[in-house]
């Protein structure tokens, strides 16, 4: 050991745990119970890693030794101690975890929290972990030893800038003889977490599902049990009330919300296994975090393996729970749990149970699907590129807001198709507004032929796989060529006469002015009153997928093809000063640069597009007079 090592250090905390530590004490948070809630989590995890590592290693856990945790209150020392005989933590690990903020979720929720008026409310959708105890404490000290280490070390602090790390006393070092004590010297007005009935209170409210004793030790009185420490995926589910699985997800899932969806069954056969599984009613902050992983916590006979075996697939990385395992070893390794053909087996058949109970739960509990579609819908359309065996059904299970102005599924879509009409048309984009307002539309529109307005990134990826619905293929309203000619117009939009340019001699015309810059010009079938727009080839990316990619530099964006409506007095202009070269050229590519804007781009070279511009409207205003 060098002296170092040996030494007390003082150490300043990570910016954001600073950070978060002011928002804490500047703000008034009346949810301060969840402190232990917390740190009971955090108790519960330790002894899960210890109960977990003695499977290969024994000797950790000693007879009569099973982990533990305990709620000491001490009104005389105004302390209250939260004590598990869990794994422990290491100088090191003490210096690592309780000074710094490894999770991506807290790290958005404190930038929420920085940013909201009144941090009240978000605190109390969101633990943030061990640093919540500093909202009743002002000054905590951690004891801890790790399970089979001789070493015992004292992390103390008060907030503020900074903590201490220290080799504990010969007393403290005495007393903690495995795993973690969590002494809280209370502030003033957080005495009443002394009572003992207060204590029992916030146990039962949010920790009553940890698996460990939980043991209070008053000053009165012998230590007793305050929680029941079963295994409620175990439980038949005629024994559970709707509160006993609120509270279980609430505790599993770390969640404040209320479930929408509880899926709890026990498989029997080939391979034996309980699963309870929940989908939360909201969005957590790091919904789209690329570290999100799925956070199913698989254990084995009623011991925590880990929550990192992918027991879902990542479209279904909001849902939470546990998988209880009947067979597998348990000295599984971590290695192992990738191709376990068990856990091969249990995956497709938790993942096929979970999209048939959304299923049912969009057909019997509309307001809880729609609280999951609205949170989720998002994440569960990756699926439609991801999962190909069960497309049709997510698919199905898709709601798509559309120009009827409703949310809308592709069921009843093909129901009320246009005569004629053979495809679902849609249409990708940024915003529901900028969408409404496509020339793409138009001929659509025309026609009251129902198009669906995609909003989400996702969107732009799983429509390039050219996919059907009950045989009608999606088609982008925004690509390829399409045919509206057998659909009829709407009353109202028939009669519009020939059109005013000739189209072989207009579009040779554009064409020589545009040159390379679009790979083709052609009559549009889309338009009716705009005089122009983009689309892509019918083979190829759509042009709001190339959009997004080439918004994060990967791929490179084709040349457009020009679509022009020949019904429209400025192509039919450009017909009519064929002969001046000049003015073609400039209306031509005023007709390139207006669809470019209606895209929400650029001109390629704004500059010339302002002159250019300025120049049509003097020689119109020239001619009016
Ligand atoms: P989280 O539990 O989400 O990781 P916390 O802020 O609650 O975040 O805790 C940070 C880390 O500190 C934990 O991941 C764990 O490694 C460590 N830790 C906290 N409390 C204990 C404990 N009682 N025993 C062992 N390790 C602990
Ligand atoms: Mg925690």
């Amino acid at each position: 050991m060098t002296t170092t090592d040996t030494a007390a250090v003082s150490q300043p905390f990570q910016a954001e745990v600073s950070e978060l530590l002011h928002l804490m004490v500047h703000s008034v948070y009346s949810e301060t119970d969840i402190f232990l809630r917390e740190l009971i989590s955090n108790a519960s995890d330790a002894c899960d890693k210890l109960r977990y590592q003695a499977i290969a290693a024994p000797e950790l856990i000693g007879e009569n030794d099973a982990p533990n945790i305990r709620v000491i209150p001490d009104k005389k020392a105004n302390t209250l101690t939260v004590a598990d005989t869990g794994i422990g933590m290491e100088r090191q690990e003490l210096i690592d975890n309780l000074g710094t903020i490894a999770r991506s979720g807290t790290k958005a929720f404190v930038a929420k929290l920085a940013e909201a008026k009144d941090g009240a409310g978000l605190i109390g959708q969101f633990g943030v972990g061990f640093y919540s105890a500093f909202m009743v404490a002002q000054r905590i000290i951690v004891t801890s030893r790790r399970a089979g280490s001789r070493e015992v070390w004292s992390w103390s602090s008060s907030g503020g800038a900074g903590f201490e790390v220290a080799p504990a006393d010969e007393q403290d070092a005495k007393r903690v003889a495995r795993g973690t004590e969590i002494v809280l010297h209370l502030k003033e007005d957080a005495k009443k977490y002394l009572e003992t009935h207060e204590i029992e209170r916030i146990v039962g409210a949010y920790s009553d599902n940890i698996q460990f004793p939980i043991v209070l030790v008053a000053d009165e009185g012998e230590p007793r049990q305050i929680n029941s420490a079963s295994a409620l995926w175990q439980r038949a589910k005629s024994e559970l009330t709707p509160e006993d699985y609120t509270k279980a997800y609430q505790s599993i899932a770390h969640a404040f919300d209320e479930p929408a969806m509880t899926l709890h069954y026990r498989a029997e056969g080939r391979y034996s296994y309980a699963v309870l599984l929940f989908a939360p009613s909201t969005k957590p902050f790091d919904l789209f975090e690329p570290a999100r992983k799925g956070k199913v916590k698989l254990y084995v006979r009623r011991v925590f393996i880990t929550d990192d075996a992918d027991l879902l697939p990542a479209y279904l990385r909001f849902v939470r729970g546990v998988v209880d395992s009947e067979d597998l070893p348990l000295n599984i390794s971590r290695e192992m749990l990738q191709n376990n053909p068990q856990l091969v087996q249990i995956r497709k058949a938790v993942a096929t149970r979970v999209v048939g109970e959304l299923e049912t739960l969009a057909e019997k509990d509309a307001e809880n699907f729609n609280k999951i579609w609205d949170a989720f819908g998002a994440v569960i359309k990756e699926g439609i590129y991801e999962d190909f065996e069960r497309r049709e059904k997510l698919l199905a299970l898709s709601r798509f807001f559309s120009t009827t102005g409703e949310k809308r599924t592709l069921k009843q879509y093909v129901a009320e198709l246009k005569p004629n009409q053979t495809e679902i048309y849609f249409l990708v984009g940024d915003s529901i507004e900028r969408l409404k307002s496509n020339p793409r539309l138009e001929a659509a529109s025309a026609r009251g032929i129902e198009v669906l307005l995609l909003t989400d990134p996702v969107d732009a990826f799983w429509t390039s796989a050219r996919l059907e619905f009950e045989g009608k293929p999606l088609q982008s309203l925004s690509q390829g060529d399409l045919n509206f000619d057998l659909i009829p117009l709407l009353e109202e939009n028939k009669d519009k006469g020939e059109p005013a340019a000739d189209e072989a001699q207009t579009i040779a015309i554009i064409k020589s002015s545009l040159g390379e810059r679009v790979t083709d010009v052609k009559a549009s079938t889309r338009l009716t009153t705009s005089a122009s727009c983009l689309v892509a080839g019918s083979h190829g990316p759509d042009r709001e997928l190339e959009r997004l990619l080439s918004q994060q530099n990967r791929g490179m964006r084709s040349k457009p093809i020009l679509e022009i409506n020949l019904r429209h007095p400025l192509v039919a202009a450009i017909a009519n000063k064929g002969s001046d070269k000049t003015i073609a050229d400039d209306l031509s590519l005023l007709l390139l640069e207006q669809a470019q804007i209606l895209d929400g781009e650029l001109p390629e070279d704004p500059a010339a597009f302002a002159a250019r511009l300025n120049r049509l409207v003097l020689q119109g205003l020239a001619l009016s007079q």
